[in-house]
């Protein structure tokens, strides 16, 4: 059974390969930021606590996100595997997530920081969210890639982690996903 993490810096491409890997396993393929935005949709106590970080574009603290997530494994759509795009994100929700995440493989997608802005910065601009400069957005990427490689350095230590280049086009980074879990 196949439970793959995916993470990597925003404008990684990582939601797009995780709905490819999704389709070709016959999987379902959860995000992170999805099931947050769903709980925040559903109009729960714990969708309003998080409505007030979403809002203002702040992280969710770890033990709501970790809830979200757990709460997302009791659906049967999950029972022969799944594929989670950004979560653990950082050491708190890794330690924490221990007890009922076990992932079978960890694609850690690797964009160099000027080629994660400038997709970035398209997506903003695509979205109007002019409000996003680049300065802000380097320190955001960088505080968060920083915060994500001591998760990838743990996976990497139980030897479940591949590292993948995620330059190139949308196919040639699936072929790579493909190769590396032995998919292609
Ligand atoms: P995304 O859809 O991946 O761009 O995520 C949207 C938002 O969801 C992010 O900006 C964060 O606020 C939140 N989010 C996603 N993953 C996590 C996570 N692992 N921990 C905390 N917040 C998260």
């Amino acid at each position: 059974m196949h439970k793959i993490l995916i993470l990597g810096p925003q404008g990684s491409g990582k939601g797009t390969q995780a709905n490819i890997l999704a389709e070709k396993l016959g999987i379902p393929a959860l995000s992170m930021g999805q099931l947050l935005r769903e709980e925040k949709a559903s109009g729960s106590e714990m969708g309003k606590e998080i409505q007030s970080y979403l809002d203002v574009g702040e992280l969710v603290p770890d033990v709501l996100t970790t809830a979200v997530f757990k709460k997302r494994l009791e659906n049967d759509d999950v029972k022969n595997g799944y594929i989670i795009d950004s979560f653990p994100r950082f050491m708190e929700q890794y330690e924490s997530s221990q007890e009922f995440f076990q992932p079978t493989a960890v694609i850690a997608l690797t964009v160099p920081e000027e080629e994660s802005i400038t997709r970035m910065m398209k997506r903003a601009e695509k979205e109007q969210r002019i409000d996003d400069n680049e300065e802000a957005m380097k320190k955001r990427l960088r505080w968060s890639v920083e915060k994500t490689q001591p998760v990838i350095d743990a996976y990497q230590a139980a030897g479940i982690c591949h590292s993948i280049d995620g330059v190139g086009t949308v196919e040639e980074i699936a072929q790579r996903i493909a190769e590396v879990l032995s998919l292609a």
